[in-house]
């Protein structure tokens, strides 16, 4: 399969078991999922079904026990370390429901830190970070700490981050889940406009009833499975 044709994700059979207490969970117990590139995916299913763990098989965070991986037809499994840390860096953006911006840096920062990571120069990322963080409303909030914004400022800023190396695969894992309603609808209007806008392939792992209304499709896992697979 040639990269323009491969789905922007697969999994194929993958299995994730965790230790835990003494004895095993499986939190993924042999998912095979294809996404396509351009699609908008939410992730639905009752906490510990195995979202977040799939999210972060597929973000090349964690490693499957068993099953393949595919970005945009590339088998990860079969990357060492080095090469899955710099495919990270180039194609997956991932924003978390903790917004985790690092405390010391500031806005403009942050937003640049996965440029310069990837050895960009700092004007450059600088410049790339202004960009991104205009295009987010939030060009007037550069010069701030994350303890100076609100909680949907913090969530804007870390899906700044996310995109500025404009990865063709967002990943999102409760985005909303640390905001009140209307923040949290801010929120998914915001993946909506990247998936419309930039052609961006999105899934989210969302609680949020409103995001299955603004998705192409909604997944919804149980027990480490998926169950129910909807095109909308
Ligand atoms: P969800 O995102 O749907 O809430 P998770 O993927 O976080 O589900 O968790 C799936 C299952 O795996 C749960 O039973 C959870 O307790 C377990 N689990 C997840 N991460 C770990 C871990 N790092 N160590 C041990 N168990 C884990």
């Amino acid at each position: 399969m040639t990269e323009d044709s491969a789905p922007a994700l697969a999994l194929e059979g993958v299995i994730k078991v965790y230790d835990e207490g003494g004895g095993k969970v499986t939190a993924l117990g042999g998912v095979t999922l294809a996404i396509a590139a351009g699609d908008m995916v939410a992730l639905m299913g009752p906490s510990g079904c195995g979202k977040s763990t799939l999210l972060h098989v597929a973000g090349l965070i964690d490693t499957p026990d068993a099953g393949r991986v595919l970005i945009a037809g590339t088998d990860v499994s079969r990357l060492g370390d080095d090469a899955r840390t710099l495919l990270r860096r180039r194609a997956i953006g991932f924003v978390s429901q903790f917004f985790n911006l690092l405390p010391t840096l500031t806005v403009r920062e942050n937003v640049a830190l996965p440029l310069v990571l990837a050895g960009q120069s700092a004007v450059a990322a600088r410049d790339a970070a202004v960009r991104v963080l205009d295009t987010m409303g939030l060009r007037y909030a550069g010069d701030r700490y994350p303890h100076q914004l609100s909680g949907g400022q913090m969530q804007r800023v870390a899906i700044a981050r996310a995109i500025v190396h404009q990865p063709a695969l967002l990943l999102a894992d409760e985005p909303t889940g640390s905001l009140d309603s209307a923040t949290g609808q801010g929120i998914l209007e915001i993946f909506t406009r990247l998936n419309a806008d930039h052609g961006q392939t999105i899934v989210l792992a969302t609680h949020a009833p409103e995001a299955a209304g603004l998705c192409r499709r909604v997944v919804r896992m149980r027990d480490g499975s998926v169950v129910a697979d909807e095109a909308r």
